[in-house]
């Protein structure tokens, strides 16, 4: 478990963009640190979410394009930092095909919980933010997916290592 020091600041290396890491890259197979509010991450959150549209994505964290924290941008634009996800057992669980920016064209067969309680900090603002995931339609249930997802990415788990994959 990588651990962060007391009173350490994450600042991103300058960089034009936020360029998706190969497979086999390290943050993709670690757990990313926990982020400051205070700490600059504002640029990289940004890149982030130019790198998640161009590459057809839902949502985008920050392992995946190399920065060990717990930072996650969505397509339109928000941005979470150490976001957490919490199942809501009224409702229960789906079995579907899902794909990831890491593993372009591949495909895993995975069972995801209907919907999830959110919360996190927004990394704009720095205010905390909580929310649940479902409206009771299925656009929400992939809402769900896509959290559970980006936050396992947050713990070093991806698809390939966990889940049948298929055709
Ligand atoms: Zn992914």
């Amino acid at each position: 478990m990588v651990k962060r020091r007391k009173g350490e600041r994450y600042t991103p290396p300058k960089i034009k963009q936020a360029k998706l890491v190969t497979a086999d890259y390290w943050t993709l197979h670690a757990v990313a640190r926990f982020v400051d509010p205070s700490d600059d991450v504002a640029a990289l959150a940004q890149r982030m979410a130019v790198t998640c549209r161009k590459n057809n994505g839902l949502a985008v964290a920050a392992p995946q394009v190399g920065h060990d924290i717990r930072l996650v941008v969505l397509a339109d634009g928000r941005a979470i930092l150490n976001p957490s996800v919490e199942p809501d057992m009224t409702h229960g669980t789906s079995l579907e095909r899902e794909g990831c920016l890491s593993y372009p064209n591949r495909w895993w067969l995975v069972e995801r919980r209907i919907a999830v309680d959110v919360t996190g900090i927004d990394a704009f603002t720095g205010q905390p933010i909580g929310f649940s995931t479902y409206r009771g339609d299925y656009e929400s249930t992939i809402d769900a997916r896509m959290w559970q997802h980006e936050v396992d990415h947050l713990d070093g788990l991806v698809l390939v290592d966990r889940y049948e994959e298929v055709t």
